[in-house]
């Protein structure tokens, strides 16, 4: 019997898991990457003896990478670690960073004289995550669903003593349970990571902290975290499965409610059974089907994640100061985080995280150095379209770090370079260059978010951060598990 054909849009990590999960089930499959070089947003830059991931830096629900080997059938192809500090906060008036243990006794120590009875209060606001993270991630999370109907028909399944929560924000949720801003703060910090901040989250999303503390805590890959795609890709070679680079989708052809072919930049033309979308699901059905409900006006009205503004510095010392995972706040948090998407304004003091790869992966930079990553978040396009003042950004940036931790890096930088959303949203089809792409409010999770089949070919299905469940490495490959399922299920109705 010929074998069925997949054409995947896209080597970010959503669409190499679904190459690979549908190669295991016989599909002849071929990947097309705009890109020189695979990952996507989960990337590697290379330079003079310098390696730096361009942007995730750790993950969380680790099971969730070894379910997806499991399906697969084959022994995850890199390997990780847990990470204990989680991560440090520094606050601008504070040389004494927070040290986020796990262990929230030794936690509570560094909270002693800030946050009254701390251990109690943290306890009590952990239990409730946990109720929370059990009532909603089978519910919601692992689940396709067929229409709105449904999804509204799976959320009657939550506990109905958590609907008050759920309607109050992150912000509002913390506030509840701890009286310091210091507690609050960091507390809620966890919903940066979503790309937004406490106070436009829900507080469904303090689900988080009990993945942080309490469920499976955070991992760093050993040689830096594109050592999961070098892994996938070497399983996709033993599998056959053909990459295209350079190769970018503009166009389709399309025949009795099926999409026929796609076409690229320069004129290819690419067939297959099954098309697999991996580019940003609500910006492509806009930028390329042309939908209506996806025009630019439209798009520009959904909510997104931040902008973000990457930096990736070679500094010729070493900073026994850094942690591997540092966060820097200021001491104006609410009106930082009203103002930090849409006003430019802002940037003048940011509030930044840095990533030291070199700290858990020597080999990452050069003997006596440091391989730092910078996340500034910053307003997307809409907000801030001209990026000219890219550099003098990134400067104030290094400035502030080099205050905060007592040494002026400047002098010993041997190595920049900077990422503004324009980048992002160049390189890799990123809409406004929002980091982390649609938003999780709730009227665009779920039954809500740009569902993974296409409203109008029966053949073509979506996969990555901005369809269901979400963004996030593991978010994305629970995405490619539900994805196969729906081909599957196509397949065997056609
Ligand atoms: C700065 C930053 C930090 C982050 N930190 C973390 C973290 O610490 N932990 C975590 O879990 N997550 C993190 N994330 C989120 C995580 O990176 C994403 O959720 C995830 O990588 C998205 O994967 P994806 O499958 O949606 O694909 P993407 O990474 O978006 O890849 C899509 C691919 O499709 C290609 N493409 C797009 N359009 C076309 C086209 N028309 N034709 C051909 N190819 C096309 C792109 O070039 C790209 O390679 C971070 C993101 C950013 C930006």
């Amino acid at each position: 019997m010929k074998r069925k054909t997949a054409l995947v849009v896209g080597a970010g990590l959503g669409g190499l898991a679904t190459a690979l999960r549908l190669a295991k089930k016989g599909y002849q499959v071929r990947v097309l990457e705009k890109n020189g070089q695979a990952g996507g947003r989960l990337n590697r830059i290379r330079r003079d003896g310098f390696t730096f991931d361009t942007g995730p830096s750790f993950f969380s629900m680790s099971y969730e990478f070894e379910d997806f080997a499991r399906d697969c059938g084959i022994k995850l192809p890199f390997s990780y670690t847990p990470v204990d500090p989680l991560y440090t906060v520094s606050f601008a008036d504070d040389p004494q960073p927070y040290l986020l243990y796990r262990d929230i006794r030794r936690l509570a120590d560094r909270f002693a004289g800030v946050e009254p009875d701390f251990e109690r209060k943290m306890e009590r606001y952990l239990s409730m995550s946990g109720r929370i993270f059990d009532a909603t991630v089978d519910v919601v999370v692992r689940q396709n669903f067929d229409s709105v109907r449904d999804y509204v028909l799976s959320l009657t399944r939550v506990d109905p003593g958590l609907v008050q929560v759920l309607l109050r924000t992150f912000w509002k949720h913390v506030c509840t349970y701890f009286d310091s801003e210091e507690a609050r703060q960091i507390v809620s910090l966890v919903s940066f990571f979503l790309g937004r901040t406490p106070f436009d989250t829900s507080a469904v999303y303090s689900l988080l902290s009990h993945t942080e503390f309490r469920h499976d805590g955070y991992y760093n890959v050993h040689g830096g975290m594109y050592e999961i795609v070098t892994g996938l890709l070497g399983e996709l070679e033993k599998e056959g499965v053909k990459m295209f680079y350079h190769t970018e989708v503009t166009g389709f052809e399309t025949e009795g409610g099926r999409l026929t072919a796609l076409t690229d930049r320069e004129g290819g033309r690419w067939t297959g059974d099954v098309f697999v979308i991996n580019s940003d699901a609500a910006a492509f059905r806009g930028r390329v089907f042309g939908r209506k409900r996806f025009s630019e006006k439209r798009l520009d009205r959904m909510g997104w994640t931040m902008g973000t503004l990457t930096m990736y510095v070679g500094v010729g010392r070493r900073l026994p100061q850094l942690h591997l995972h540092n966060y820097f706040l200021g001491r104006n948090f609410r009106e930082y985080a009203r103002r930090v998407f849409r006003h430019p304004g802002t940037l003048e003091k940011p509030y930044f995280y840095v990533n030291a790869l070199s700290k858990l992966n020597p080999g990452c930079a050069p003997e006596g150095t440091e391989a730092l990553f910078f996340v500034v978040p910053v307003p997307d396009l809409r907000f801030k379209k001209n990026w000219e003042d890219r550099e003098a950004v990134a400067d104030s940036v290094l400035e502030e770090f080099s205050a905060r931790i007592g040494q002026d890096v400047r002098p010993d930088v041997v190595f920049r370079e900077v990422y503004t959303p324009e980048d992002w949203e160049k390189r890799f089809n990123l809409y406004r260059g929002s980091g982390l792409g649609l938003a999780h409010d709730m009227r665009q999770v779920g039954g809500f978010r740009p569902k993974n089949y296409d409203e109008e070919f029966a053949n073509v299905f979506y996969v990555g951060a901005s369809t269901v469940p979400g963004t996030g490495l593991p978010m994305v490959l629970i995405g490619s598990k539900l994805v196969t399922q729906r081909i599957e299920k196509a397949m065997a109705e056609a």
